[in-house]
């Protein structure tokens, strides 16, 4: 059968490698080429602890502090309110706690399938030194805010995940490159991370190659559904193939109209730094809980990101807001390198307003899946959806209900 994979990012690559492992003839389709989207700069981080959508109370109540900051973690801009506000909508109504109860029991059980995923396939492909498992830490500057996030924590461990928690000189002792700006955290040693999301995304994308899996380097606009399934494509000829696959992260919207499905997709525009070279300042992803950021040791170098900045795909970036996250790094991360010498990067999480992402066949055909709209754990959940999306095309029963993940939810 001849698959065709739209989007070579890593929920695509994923996708098209779990494709081939059945046997499949795979096609990756890229308008730029490999790790263009979100999956080249994200945070690295493999998040399979965190269970809270965007929607959650805890997220809500902190918004009208975060707005009041122009540059702090929540920013809408001022030309994008009108286009977003029916997005907004539909987060507070994946607020309301009957909803969000069922995504949060939907997340915890993709989250479940994600590391054992991602030891399949790296194991597969030679890609074992790629992941880190040395745990992650959620830091707080007062222990009154770490005593307000403790029934958040005691939710997790309530679903099966370890948390340890540590006072501040022990948060030292594990990091000492944090300053005394922290009170104290918890520490997830389950968590993990990637040597670099780059370079994780362009090692499935080469041994994609090396398995004879094809690239083309063209955009799709959209798929016809009338004679089978029909590629359309920016200034070439259509193209028929057995089934597709939409990969296509923060810009699939469109894709999925053309197929029958309009799915409330956005994007939650982030920022970072990275600083190449810098690999001795920690040693795990660190989040700095109330601060919107998070600290990762890269292999390449450790890099500072968070925000959320609604502002749709064509907006320039604000690299206002980059900075701004370095200045509050410098309270807690001691003799950070320089602002200039680090290098800035903006991407665009495809965004869903109940923080699950879209997986299922199409409402027109059975013959094209949806795979996108990861949100914030695109990297966290790209190879248990690869897995998912070889068993609905082998019109297997996947491993979770993917009834909260279907298209035709909204
Ligand atoms: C700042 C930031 C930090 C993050 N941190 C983490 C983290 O720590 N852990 C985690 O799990 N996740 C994280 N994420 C989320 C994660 O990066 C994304 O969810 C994930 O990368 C999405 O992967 P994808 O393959 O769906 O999309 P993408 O990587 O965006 O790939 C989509 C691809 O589609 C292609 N494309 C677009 N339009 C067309 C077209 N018309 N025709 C053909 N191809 C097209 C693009 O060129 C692109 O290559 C973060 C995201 C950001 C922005």
């Amino acid at each position: 059968m001849k698959i065709a994979v739209l989007g070579a990012g890593l929920v695509g690559l994923a996708s098209a490698h779990a494709l081939a492992d059945e046997g499949h003839s795979v096609l990756i389709i890229d308008r730029e080429g490999p790790a263009a989207g979100a999956s080249r700069g994200n945070a690295g981080w493999l998040a399979h602890t965190d269970i809270d959508p965007i929607a959650h109370p805890k997220m809500l109540r902190q918004v009208p502090k975060f707005l009041s900051d122009p540059l702090g973690p929540l920013a809408i801009r001022r030309e994008y309110l009108l286009p977003i506000l029916p997005w907004l909508a539909r987060l507070l109504i994946a607020s309301h706690p009957a909803n969000l109860a069922r995504s949060i029991e939907a997340l915890i059980a993709l989250q479940r399938l994600a590391m054992p995923a991602w030891a399949q396939l790296s194991a597969r492909l030679g890609m074992e030194k790629m992941m880190h498992r040395n745990g992650g830490l959620f830091a707080f500057e007062t222990h009154d805010a770490f005593r307000e996030a403790l029934p958040h924590f005691k939710r997790q461990e309530a679903a099966g995940i370890r948390v340890e928690y540590l006072d501040g000189p022990e948060v030292r002792r594990m990091e000492p490159a944090l300053s005394d700006a922290i009170a104290g955290a918890a520490f997830f040693p389950d968590a993990g991370h990637v040597s670099d999301p780059y370079l994780v995304t362009m090692a499935l994308y080469e041994a994609a190659r090396a398995r004879n899996i094809d690239f083309l380097q063209a955009s799709v606009n959209a798929i016809d559904l009338d004679r089978g399934v029909t590629l359309r494509f920016d200034g070439r000829d259509p193209m028929v193939v057995d089934r597709a696959v939409i990969a296509m992260g923060a810009w699939s919207k469109p894709i999925a109209a053309s197929v029958g499905d309009p799915v409330p997709l956005d994007t939650e525009r982030g920022y970072n730094i990275s600083f190449p070279g810098s690999t001795r300042y920690i040693y795990r992803p660190i989040s700095f809980q109330g601060s919107g950021f998070v600290a990762t040791p890269l292999d390449t170098g450790l890099r500072l990101g968070g925000a959320v900045e609604l502002a749709g795909l064509k907006l320039p970036p604000n690299h206002a807001r980059t900075r701004a996250i370095y200045k509050k790094a410098e309270r807690f991360i001691r003799d950070l390198p320089s602002f200039d010498q680090g290098t800035v990067w903006m991407g665009f999480r495809p965004s869903i307003p109940d923080s699950l992402p879209v997986i299922g066949y199409s409402t027109r055909s059975p013959h094209v899946v949806h795979a996108f709209g990861h949100g914030h754990y695109g990297l966290t959940q790209s190879a248990a959806t690869g897995q998912i999306v070889a068993d609905l095309i082998a019109g297997r029963q996947p491993p979770i209900d993917l009834s909260r993940f279907s298209p035709q939810r909204f």
